[in-house]
């Protein structure tokens, strides 16, 4: 039985993980259940899967859930340094980093501290300090298993032994891919939260929108599979059937494919390295009539762009780059920018906080600060 800690339990990857844990009782156990603001969903999860330990990191929740749980054998505690401490726990196996943004830092680092095995969604953490997160993965020796559908799908593709030659990410290109630059300036709200092929939380959805998501994962990749930046290509994929592939020295090309359902790559990361029997929906090879490729443009996407240059800068630069787009995302999701104020704001940011090199945990946390602070004046 593996017991799993899930971080950020209430939302898309959580709530789905949950559903891969109620499919296989026999082998998964929730044993830690979290979330920020969401607390009826939380004790409605906590009276279901009965775990040992429930947090809620914004502690204006705790009495609600403290009474809620009362009849229950389950421990309730509240704020974000719980979150790091429940972890910990010596009967936690596996902690699944399901929370979104760069609160989603320092707790991952505490479960890789404590040698827990590591099922990463929350992608901003290695964005923010992919160094810092492999270094210390390799320290404690432990797995850091992709649950980013497309880093699933490279891992899956791996040869051991056989380095890659590329590794061809594939992207959706979102709502907003045959817009030109005039119509991105007036997009709404509601335009970008509609993503045509996958369901997912309203941030992530946005930096879809705006490729921020795609700059992301080349970034992931990068500290996952340990390849450069000049051989990750974005190939835009609208049909979102093949989630990511990868080129060897001889030329052959290795695609993972399905539907785009995150069950999949949540349940290959809590079941790995054995593949579990599950009733999702299959591909049908028959229904699939057209499957097309196209080069990102990074010119109507910027931030795709500063996601490369980030990550040729190094040191703090995607840490700030991360900052300006979580007060950027914010913003446009409270109607106070306009969409392509996004990576402006982002921009300016990156141009502006002091670089740093051979960064730290407290690096990371002040260049965030200071970010945070300078991207809010731009708005
Ligand atoms: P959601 O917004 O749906 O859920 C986020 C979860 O984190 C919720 O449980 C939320 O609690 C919790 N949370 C948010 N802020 C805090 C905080 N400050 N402290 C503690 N908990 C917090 O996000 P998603 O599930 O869509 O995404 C989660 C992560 O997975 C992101 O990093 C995303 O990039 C990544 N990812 C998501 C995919 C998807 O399909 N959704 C695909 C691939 C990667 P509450 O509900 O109470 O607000």
């Amino acid at each position: 039985m593996r017991k799993i800690a899930i971080l950020g339990s209430t939302g898309s990857i959580g709530t789905q993980a949950l559903d891969v844990i109620a499919s296989n009782p026999e082998l998964f156990e929730a044993y830690v259940l979290t979330a920020n603001n969401n607390v009826d969903l939380l004790i409605e999860q906590a009276r279901r899967f009965q775990p040992e330990v429930v947090v809620i990191a914004n502690e204006m929740h705790y009495d609600k859930l403290r009474r809620a749980l009362s009849d229950l054998p389950i421990k309730v505690y509240a704020g974000a340094d719980a979150l790091c401490d429940v972890v910990k726990d010596d009967n936690v196996d596996m902690v699944l980093a399901a929370m979104v943004g760069f609160a989603g830092l320092k707790p991952t680092i505490s479960a890789i501290k404590a040698s827990k095995a590591i099922a990463l969604a929350n992608k901003e953490t290695l964005v923010v300090a992919g160094d810092l997160i492999t270094r210390l993965c390799r320290q404690y020796r432990v797995p850091l298993l992709p649950v980013d559908s497309e880093h699933s799908a490279i891992f899956q593709c791996l040869e051991p032994g056989n380095a890659i030659e590329k590794i061809l990410l594939t992207a959706s290109g979102g709502p907003f891919r045959n817009y030109d630059a005039e119509q991105l300036k007036s997009v709404s709200k509601s335009q970008a939260l509609a993503h045509p092929t996958w369901n997912m939380g309203a941030k992530i959805t946005i930096d879809s929108a705006s490729m921020m998501n795609k700059g992301f994962e080349v970034i992931e990749a990068h500290w996952l599979f340990d390849v450069d930046a000049d051989r990750i290509q974005v190939v835009v994929h609208p049909q979102s059937v093949i989630h990511s592939m990868v080129q060897f020295r001889d030329g052959a090309v290795k695609a993972q494919l399905g539907m785009p359902d995150m069950r999949l790559p949540i349940q290959y990361a809590f079941a790995y390295p054995k593949r579990l029997d599950s009733d999702y929906e299959r591909l049908d090879f028959f229904q699939l009539h057209d499957l097309t490729f196209e080069k990102p443009d990074t010119t109507r996407f910027r931030c795709l762009k500063l996601a490369y240059d980030a990550l040729a800068e190094g040191g703090n630069m995607a840490c700030i780059m991360n900052a300006a787009n979580e007060i950027a995302n914010r913003a446009f999701i409270d109607d106070v920018i306009p969409f392509t104020r996004i990576a402006e704001i982002i921009e300016q940011t990156m141009q502006h906080v002091d670089k740093q090199f051979d960064c730290s945990l407290e690096t990371y946390l002040d260049t965030d600060r200071k970010a945070r602070e300078y991207a809010r004046t731009l708005i």
